[in-house]
């Protein structure tokens, strides 16, 4: 998981203020040491430490704190809100222009993910009910073009190509005029990259500028690359005044300087991050969620709202009618665990949880989830209905279809009738509950 070790490092130096009844200055001076350490170790820049470390002392020195009942937790509140205010503060939403269609100027290094991101916004504007056209401007890259059609062609939008011997501006200028005939609200320029700054591409990017007029110029940057990232974002923003930054790859296990330093060195918030490699893994960037997630309290609402998205509601209120009936078959099993994976790997939603970073041991195997999945499928529908079903022949039967062992397919079978007999005795007592619920 991302910010890791920045999460335990800042969690065990507030472990010791926690539950004290009183605190005392010196021992806020030496968790902020602390804190100090972890951030400077997490790649977060120096002087957006300096500074974070003097804003939380001043406040946790000041009189509300020390007075107050539960010291630690205190100071812990500060530094939550300090490091919301760090990472910007408010969600900073992408921008709607007054008169359609909104251009988008996505820049970034070669290897940020730039081309991919182009794609993943281009989805997440489709579920807004936006109509997205993308935009091939980088002719430098020979694949950069049929990357972009190909991502068109997974998210069902559009593509504006001229292939490569057609200028960035001249394509730009272009495009914005198919969009406006096409009634298409949205265009994402998915501008070259290089591997290092240089004037030829930052003069090209001015020229698409010129002509695109862009309501955003979002730069892409690579999370993992830490203070490099922070540089990157510095010298765009100088040249081409950025609107915004989506930082990618923060599933990866980065440090979290990035994360941390963009918006205090730039003057410009993260709007996006990337958390995979899928056209669904961007998130609007909310900064008190990141706070609260690497401070170990968990981000139960991300959680809700990605459940929100993958689950199919009308299957899921079938099942819940079904199970509060005490039914449990071996199909509800897999449909529940088939929409669990829609919301990515299990580990990552555990470290949503509060709390549950620090349980490292805590792994989850994804592969023992596999071989459970290829049990259920191996067996027939009348068997999934009715586990009763299930002789010793059939058993055999399902472990060859599956690739398992037959004791293997046993103790699922029994792990499966537990969870049966839970099912039941928490569908009485929801019912007892419900019917004591409606007396009051
Ligand atoms: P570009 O040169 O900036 O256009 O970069 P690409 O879009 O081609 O991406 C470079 C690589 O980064 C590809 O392998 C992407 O799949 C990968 N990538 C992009 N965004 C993310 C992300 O948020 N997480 C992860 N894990 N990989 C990403």
């Amino acid at each position: 998981m991302a910010f890791e070790s920045l999460a335990s490092r800042l969690q065990s130096a507030f472990d010791k203020l926690r539950g004290r009844g009183k605190i005392d200055e010196a021992s806020v001076n030496e968790a902020m040491r602390e804190v100090r350490l972890a951030l400077l170790e997490a790649d977060v820049n120096f002087k957006v430490v300096k500074d974070f470390v003097a804003r939380v002392k001043e406040r946790a020195i000041g009189q509300d704190v020390l007075k107050s009942l539960t010291p630690g937790q205190m100071v812990i509140k500060v530094v939550n809100e300090e490091l919301t205010e760090l990472m910007g503060g408010n969600v900073a939403k992408i921008a709607v222009a007054p008169k359609a269609p909104t251009v988008v100027m996505m820049v970034g290094l070669q290897g940020a993910g730039k081309t991919t991101t182009t794609g993943k916004l281009a989805k997440y504007l489709q579920k807004q009910n936006r109509k997205p056209l993308l935009v091939a401007c980088d002719i430098y890259r020979p694949a950069a073009i049929k990357q972009l059609q190909v991502l068109g062609g997974q998210v069902g939008a559009p593509v504006f190509a001229l292939g490569d011997k057609v200028s960035p501006v001249e394509i730009a200028k272009q495009a914005l005029e198919h969009a406006k005939a096409n009634h298409l609200d949205y265009v994402l320029l998915d501008t070259a990259g290089r591997l290092h700054i240089d004037e030829a591409l930052m003069d090209e990017l001015k020229q698409v500028r010129e002509v695109a007029k862009p309501d955003e110029i979002l730069l892409v940057v690579d999370a993992m690359t830490g203070q490099d990232a922070v540089n990157v974002a510095d010298s765009f923003n100088q040249q081409l005044e950025l609107t915004g930054v989506i930082l990618t790859k923060l599933d990866g296990d980065t440090r979290g300087g990035a994360a941390l330093s963009v918006k205090a060195v730039t003057g410009k918030p993260i709007k996006f991050a990337g958390m995979g490699e899928k056209l669904d893994a961007l998130e609007p960037f909310h900064p008190d969620r990141m706070a609260s997630r690497i401070l170990g309290m968990g981000d139960v609402l991300s959680l809700i709202e990605k459940a929100q998205e993958a689950v199919d509601e009308e299957k899921a209120k079938q099942m819940e009618k079904q199970m509060r009936q005490g039914e449990f078959t071996f199909d509800m099993f897999l449909d529940s665990m088939q929409q669990m994976r829609k919301l990515g790997p299990l580990e990552d939603l555990l470290g949503m949880l509060p709390g549950m970073n620090k349980m490292k041991d805590l792994k989850v195997d994804e592969k023992q989830l596999g071989r459970t999945e290829a049990i259920v499928q191996s067996m027939t529908k009348a068997e999934r209905a009715n586990p009763d079903l299930l002789n010793a022949n059939r058993r055999k039967r399902i472990a060859a279809g599956s690739g398992t062992t037959v004791q293997e397919v046993n103790r699922f079978i029994k792990q499966f009738e537990e969870m049966k007999k839970m099912m039941k005795q928490f569908s009485g007592m929801s019912d007892k509950m419900n019917k004591k619920m409606n007396k009051l």
